[in-house]
């Protein structure tokens, strides 16, 4: 059977996390890093593009989302999804407005969705307004983030500033009645010249009646909660072949290590718990690299005797605090870049050292150290915590890796991650 969904993701993790999704909903489902050279293997229904688009400049944004769209339409697609992040990050230039508008010129349709939705992560949307938890994503800790502060928790208001296209609401109230309710509320909004809408969802039940409703929908943009609705319609069209199991690996066997490059909250908390728990970590400090601190070669080889013993922990991960007094002294892009920079040059290091299986925390991050690592797919395979599976490298010397976005897993997530590969 052919490829049947086509994704576009705005980050690695983001990737990894729908892809994951899409396992979980049987649909067998690999990752490429970048527009794919290579041919895809074979018995896959549905590809993720893994774009580094989420921070850069809204023009190269699109022409790379322009660039992946093209490939997944020659490869037969026949619906297609943008992903981004389950926090909607993004500031008032783009990059999710920019994107979306160009690849629904390029469609030449005139409605899609956007939301970010993810309840089992705690993502929820109500009334327009994202919630993290608790919590209004303007009152989160996503306001603190490095690349992408969040300071508006309205998606209506948040998208509007990025698009031309005008954005409306699908609220609650429509959502719980289901598909056929979902659709008119479509139809009512297009005739009041909406074209893009947010929707809410607190619930999978929520986001199973959405993906009804999407049944058909040329472009879907979304987290990656939404994409557990949409394989109930492929199955349902006999599209889907039924015998496949959709998330088996083959597990390379090997070291262990863990690279963690992420300043959430979620992070910060699994690094304490990490070390708390009396396992061996080594910190990068950005000022020492911007001083020309060889940390790169410090962390090997402080690591190589370490290995055997289970995984060591090498990080940048820092509080708020600390990050901000770093980008008032480098500027917040020069201290990514230098962070990701050392990090990816680390995972090189520790895969020349032997490991085989790395755990990998933050979007950036993650990106940067798959490109350092030459990757060009992935194979993915079951899930550690919603939106983290473990993945194993297309190619020869294949490596078990797990790309964990910065808000995702729990508390004792580098250490509770192995057992799943057992
Ligand atoms: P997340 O998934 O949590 O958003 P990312 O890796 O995408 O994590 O983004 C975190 C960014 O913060 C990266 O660019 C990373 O290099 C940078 N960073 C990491 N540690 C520090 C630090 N101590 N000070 C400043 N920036 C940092």
């Amino acid at each position: 059977m052919s490829l049947l969904l086509g994704c576009i993701a705005d980050d690695f993790t983001g990737a990894t996390d729908l892809a994951g999704m899409l396992v979980r909903a049987g649909m067998r489902t690999v990752q490429m890093i970048g527009v794919p050279q290579d041919p895809l293997p074979h018995d896959v229904d549905a590809v993720v593009i893994a774009l580094k688009s989420r921070t850069t400049p809204p023009q190269e944004a699109v022409e790379e989302s322009l660039a992946a769209l093209n490939w997944l339409r020659d490869a037969g697609c026949r619906q297609f999804y943008f992903k981004y992040c389950s926090t909607f990050d993004s500031t008032d230039q783009g990059n999710i407005g920019p994107v979306t508008d160009a690849l629904m010129d390029a469609l030449g349709t005139d409605f899609t969705i956007a939301c970010p939705a993810f309840p089992e992560n705690k993502r929820t949307i109500f009334k327009g307004y994202l919630f993290v938890g608790d919590e209004l994503l303007s009152e989160s800790g996503m306001r603190n983030h490095p690349l992408t502060p969040m300071t508006d928790a309205n998606l209506v208001r948040v998208l509007q500033r990025q698009t031309r296209r005008k954005v409306g609401l699908i609220g609650h109230d429509v959502v719980v009645r289901g598909a056929v309710a979902i659709s008119a509320h479509i139809d009512t909004l297009k005739a009041g010249g909406v074209q893009i809408a947010i929707v809410d969802a607190v619930s999978n039940d929520d986001l199973m009646r959405i993906g009804v409703a999407l049944d058909g929908m040329p472009l879907v943009t979304a987290g990656s909660g939404i994409a557990l609705g949409l394989p109930q319609n492929f199955r349902k069209a006999g599209l889907l072949d039924e015998g496949a199991v959709a998330d088996t690996l083959d597990v390379p066997q090997g070291l262990r290590a863990v690279i963690s490059g992420s300043c959430s909250v979620a992070t910060n908390a699994q690094v304490a718990h990490f070390i708390d728990s009396g396992r061996p970590a080594f910190a990068i400090d950005p000022l020492r690299l911007a001083d020309g601190q060889d940390l790169v070669a410090m962390a090997l080889d402080w690591a190589e005797p370490l290995l055997a013993d289970g995984p060591p922990l090498i990080y940048a991960t820092a509080a708020p605090e600390s990050v901000k007094a770093v980008q008032s002294r480098l500027g917040a892009e020069r201290a990514g870049q230098l962070v990701e920079h050392a990090l990816a040059a680390i995972a090189k290091g520790l895969v020349e050292r032997g490991v085989r299986q790395l755990l990998v925390a933050g979007g950036e991050t993650s990106g940067a150290v798959v490109q350092a690592l030459g990757v060009n797919g992935l194979h993915i395979g079951p899930q550690i915590d919603p939106g983290v599976p473990w993945t194993t490298t297309l190619g020869e010397k294949p490596l078990a890796l797990a790309l964990k976005s910065g808000n995702f897993g729990t508390v004792d997530f580098f250490t509770k991650a192995w057992s799943v590969l057992q």
